[in-house]
């Protein structure tokens, strides 16, 4: 077979070389370890939860080590392609601090990284493929297609297309050229020479040594309209962009053996591969993938119900490297950027979606944030989510973020927010328009007692008492209505008492805050201020028969 001849038949207009290519994409100029990685996602509009691991991956392993991070669109198949969903994807990936060096939306030297804007370059090595006698066309119809795979499960047979099951792998040139001269639609395969007898050992960087099967299957390069499939399109990407280490979803893993062998076929130099369990969830005690329509599968909704960006980051980091929550304790100030990240400590096996961890994780990343960057994030997220509240709480920034700092920047901070929905409940107490008695005393205090201690708290309420002397009339007001002014003693002798000083600061509690549970009370009225301290306890004074 005169390949040239055919090759020049199939690609007449393409006049580039793999050598331009070559030329067009030279190595990097980068250190020796700079690594550089790539997210690759197809624009279908949704942003899957389970992206963020092999994007973090990927964003680590490069600026970890000085390299790139670039984003490619693998936009080959225009049937999922939506509207707006690059933009959308580079913000929401933005937002959890996933930022590329270069690519769609940045520009680069790599370029261009549409997948559809690089047909030039695939038909060039395509064109290559079949000069050296590795590709070739196959005029198949889908009823052929259907015919073969119909007779290969009669007989059992592996399906697919190879050996003597590939009908145009042998076609002589005439007949070719006159299906090309007629026009009939084609597409372009591979001419596998592997072998399903050899098995490949692989290293993969996180899942170690592997043993793969050889490919014998003649896959399509090219499909009719003469678009790449995305095994083909990735090979030469990730090649002229001077890819060093894939990161991808373990689901393209079954395929590996194929895309090794266009590689070797092509005569690039091999990239190394990670290959990223996805996230599963627990459903009915078994393990199952995160799809689509579960609950937490879009990244999306997790800004939705008001998880902090860093909250998922920090998770994510937790379930990526195995001493990244120990480091975290040993650090608790440091930037995440600044934990060395290292694939030796990834797990191979797929990471559970645990909302449970999450929202452990969140309770105490909030809690080590500062006062002004918790206002800032809740601000932000409340305008967009919650804008009634959002205006009663920005109204007043210095009021707010006085809420805000109570307890913060202490030994032991306090963990009243999970998300940003956690907000509003948490300080509602602090404004009139949400206030409400949400809580009542308990039956078994006679009414009159609670009256008379709350009008003698009112009575004696000095704004500028210091905490002990204000703790102190608390005391004496306990002990001059028969309640222990000491908790011990009252624990030594509880039927000596009508109840002890916890119960008395409790009713103070309910009166002031409404609830029974509140932060620190001391703090609670100074913020709220006299007038309102007073009128809330003298309402509820009012209000016991
Ligand atoms: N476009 C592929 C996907 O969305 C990319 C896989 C890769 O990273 O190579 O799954």
């Amino acid at each position: 077979m005169d390949y040239a001849y055919l090759a020049e038949l199939l690609f007449p207009d393409v006049k580039t070389t793999p050598e331009d290519m070559e030329k067009r994409y030279p190595p990097r100029n980068l250190p020796e370890d700079a690594k550089v990685t790539r997210f690759a996602p197809s624009p279908t509009g949704f942003v899957h939860f389970g992206g963020l691991f092999p994007t973090r991956v990927g964003e680590r392993l490069a600026h970890q080590s000085g390299g790139v991070f670039f984003l490619r669109i693998e936009d080959t198949d225009m049937k999922r392609k939506v509207e707006g969903a690059e933009e959308n994807l580079i913000s929401i990936l933005d937002k959890y601090n996933i930022r590329f060096d270069e690519g769609v939306g940045k520009g680069g030297d790599y370029g261009p990284y549409r997948q559809s804007e690089r047909c030039e370059i695939y038909h060039t090595y395509a064109k290559y493929l079949v000069q050296n006698g590795m590709a070739y066309p196959c005029f198949c119809t889908e009823e052929e297609l259907c015919a073969i795979r119909a007779e290969q499960e009669a007989l059992g047979a592996d399906p697919g297309y190879y050996g003597k099951w590939a009908k145009y792998r042998d076609a002589d040139i005439s007949v070719i050229e006159e299906k090309i001269k007629a026009g009939e639609p084609y597409v372009l395969r591979f001419r596998s020479n592997g072998n399903v007898e050899n098995k490949i050992k692989f290293t993969d960087l996180v899942r170690g040594d592997i043993e793969i099967t050889e490919n014998d299957k003649d896959h399509v390069l090219l499909k009719s309209d003469g678009i790449p499939v995305y095994h083909f399109a990735h090979v030469v990407d990730d090649h002229l962009m001077r890819t060093t280490h894939v990161v991808r979803g373990e689901e393209w893993l079954p395929s590996l053996p194929f895309h090794l062998q266009l590689f070797r076929a092509l005569g690039f130099k091999m990239p190394k591969f990670l290959h990223i369990s996805q996230i599963m969830k627990l459903e009915n005690g078994s393990k199952k993938k995160l799809s689509k329509r579960d609950n937490g599968a879009s990244l999306a909704d997790y800004e939705a119900e008001g998880y902090p960006e860093i909250s998922v980051i920090e998770y994510i980091m937790i379930l990526l490297n195995s001493n990244y929550e120990e480091w975290r304790m040993q650090n608790p100030d440091k930037n995440y950027e600044e934990f060395p990240f290292s694939l030796k400590k990834m797990s191979s096996s797929g990471c559970l979606l645990d909302i449970d961890k999450l929202n452990d994780v969140s309770k105490n990343t909030v809690s080590r944030m500062d006062t002004d960057t918790v206002y800032e994030q809740y601000t932000a997220w409340a305008q967009k989510f919650d804008n009634d509240f959002y205006k009663i709480f920005s109204a007043n920034a210095e009021y707010s973020k006085r809420i805000l700092s109570i307890g913060r920047g202490t030994q032991k901070p306090r963990k009243d927010i999970t998300t940003w929905r956690d907000v509003k409940p948490y300080v509602s107490l602090f404004f009139d328009e949400l206030f409400e008695m949400q809580a009542t005393f308990e039956e078994k205090f006679d009414k009159r007692d609670i009256k008379k201690i709350l009008t003698e708290f009112s009575n004696g309420y000095d704004e500028n008492d210091a905490m002990d002397v204000w703790f102190g009339k608390m005391k004496d007001i306990a002990a001059q209505n028969g309640f222990a002014a000491e908790t011990k003693a009252y624990k030594q002798n509880p039927d000596d008492y009508k109840g002890s000083i916890g119960d008395v600061s409790m009713f103070v509690r309910i009166a002031v805050t409404g609830k029974t549970n509140s932060p620190d009370l001391y703090e609670v009225m100074h913020i709220i201020g006299k007038e309102r301290t007073l009128s809330r306890i003298n309402s509820v004074i009012s209000s016991l028969k």
